[in-house]
């Protein structure tokens, strides 16, 4: 990819009334844009982030058996009223609007109701069970508050699995491998050492919930951390009584601002009951369908990692996640850039090319504030010392190699 070709541009000029570090340095550097208050754009290489992202999310979520799907946006009020969640009493984000002959619609926060309805197509016998169906989906929420970028975002990406089985046991063993499964994911995005698996306030039918919470100074959660037992607290579910079921002791924590990056829920038979969601069991009995769901924030996850890993040069993108592994600078020297480029496209190594007509050092810029992991320069002087100029994104230190160098180095990396 040539940068001339590349849609956006970086820019110094920011919306005045941006605050959070996360959205700036995404505007900045152009991989988003900025609609309204709590409302951003994906533009290509923001786009390219919450793709790579979303991989990793998907192979895990396939991984445990989970089938991927859409619903839609535009949602049923009779669905959401079964179970008392139409009214802002009860839910206070909901969007909504209307049909022209004056029905009232509800645009989707959440898809636990429509997707428990739908699945009444779908499950009718214990022989249609278990059931594990997701998606990445725009949710739509009224949020009060809008000040953490695109962390709290009125309309954001989430990763929303859903799960149905005929019993107890059986619904334990796969909230038991999705918890497995999220560990893995935030492994691989690159922030599991700082993700804690975390008990928060649960719902109408179990005592808790789970959280995934990233440790960052810009998160909107206090969280207490237990480092040897590797889990936390919630601030608003901490309290003896957990404290004694988990076996540890209040000094022993420590407290932290955090990111909610994933939260699990279990809501037994109760919101199948309301929907009408049943089956019949081995025995003829007609039962309730065990429902859980599963959430991830995919965009939330973007502005996290920003925050925790660039640096007041620009973005940090870890390899896995990252738009493009190279920035390739060229500086007067368009035939060695070609060759290069070719060689990158043989290893399969995805590259962008800088091929402006510009001053090095803002080529230089750039590349720090794109934050891809790798920097590659072709100039006369880089191939007078034996090749090609070689920098880490996160290292100050640059070092000549050749191509086939830089190409093992890069490999052996991922
Ligand atoms: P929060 O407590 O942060 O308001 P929530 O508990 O309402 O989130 P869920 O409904 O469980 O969140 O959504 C699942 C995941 O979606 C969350 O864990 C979070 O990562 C993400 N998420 C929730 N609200 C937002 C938002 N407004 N903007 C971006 N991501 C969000
Ligand atoms: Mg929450």
């Amino acid at each position: 990819m040539k940068i001339t070709q590349l849609a956006t541009k970086t820019t110094k000029n920011i919306p005045a009334d941006e605050t959070a570090k996360n959205a700036k340095l995404l505007l900045q550097a152009g991989y988003i844009h900025k609609e309204m208050a709590g409302v951003y754009d994906l533009l290509p290489l923001g786009w390219k982030v919450a793709e790579n992202i979303k991989q990793i999310v998907r192979e895990e979520m396939n991984a445990i058996g989970g089938n991927e799907m859409l619903m839609s946006s535009l949602q049923r009020k009779d669905v959401w009223s079964k179970t008392d969640r139409w009214d802002d009493k009860q839910v206070d984000v909901w969007f909504r609007t209307q049909l022209k002959n004056g029905s009232e619609l509800g645009l989707g926060w959440s898809h636990e109701e429509p997707i428990t309805d739908m699945m009444i197509n779908h499950i009718s016998s214990y022989k249609d069970l278990p059931r594990y169906v997701y998606q990445f989906q725009n949710k739509l929420r009224n949020e009060l508050r809008a000040k953490s970028g695109i962390m709290r975002g009125r309309e954001f990406t989430m990763k929303d699995l859903y799960s149905y089985s005929d019993s107890q046991e059986s619904h334990q063993t796969f909230y038991d491998s999705c918890i497995e499964a999220y560990h893995r994911i935030f492994q691989r995005l690159g922030i599991g050492e700082q993700t804690y698996f975390t008990y928060a306030s649960g719902g109408a039918f179990t005592k808790y919930s789970h959280e995934f919470q990233t440790i960052c100074e810009a998160g909107e959660d206090i969280i207490y951390v237990h480092e040897q037992k590797k889990l936390a607290i919630n601030e608003e579910a901490l309290n003896d009584e957990v404290l004694g079921e988990l076996g540890v002791k209040k000094e022993d924590l420590v407290k932290k601002k955090a990111a909610e990056v994933g939260n699990i829920f279990s809501f037994g038979g109760t919101k199948s009951e309301q929907l009408g969601l049943y089956f019949t069991d081995k025995e003829g009995q007609r039962q309730p369908v065990i429902l859980g769901s599963y959430g991830i924030g995919i965009t939330r996850l973007i502005g996290v990692i920003t925050e925790m890993l660039s640096d007041d040069k620009g973005l940090v993108w870890p390899a896995q996640i990252s738009p493009y592994l190279v920035y390739l600078a060229e500086i007067d020297q368009p035939d060695q850039a070609d060759i290069i480029c070719q060689k990158l496209t043989e290893a399969g190594i995805s590259y962008l090319h800088d091929e402006r007509d510009i001053r090095p050092g803002n080529k230089f810029a750039d590349a720090d504030l794109l934050g891809f992991p790798y920097r590659v320069v072709i100039s006369g002087r880089s191939l007078e010392a034996g090749g090609v100029e070689f920098k880490e994104r996160t290292s100050s230190q640059a070092e000549t190699k050749t191509i086939d160098e830089v190409i093992d180095l890069i490999k052996a990396k991922s």
